[in-house]
C-alpha cells in the first residue's frame, strides 16, 4: 500500500482500496506524489 520511494500512501487502484486504515494512513503520511503528473490533454479527440 505504501510507496517504496517516498513511504507515502499510493493512490488506490480500486474502490476496495478505500478503507478506513488507508484513510488514516493518508492523513498521517500523505499521498504519494511520485506518479508522473497527468499528461496534458490536448485537443486530439476526433469525435
Ligand atoms: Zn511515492
Amino acid at each position: 500500500m505504501l510507496c517504496l520511494t517516498c513511504q507515502r500512501v499510493r493512490p488506490a487502484l480500486s474502490r476496495t482500496d478505500y478503507t478506513a486504515d488507508r484513510a488514516r494512513l493518508i492523513v498521517s503520511r500523505g499521498l504519494c506524489t511520485c506518479r508522473v503528473a497527468p499528461v496534458q490533454r490536448t485537443a486530439t479527440q476526433s469525435t
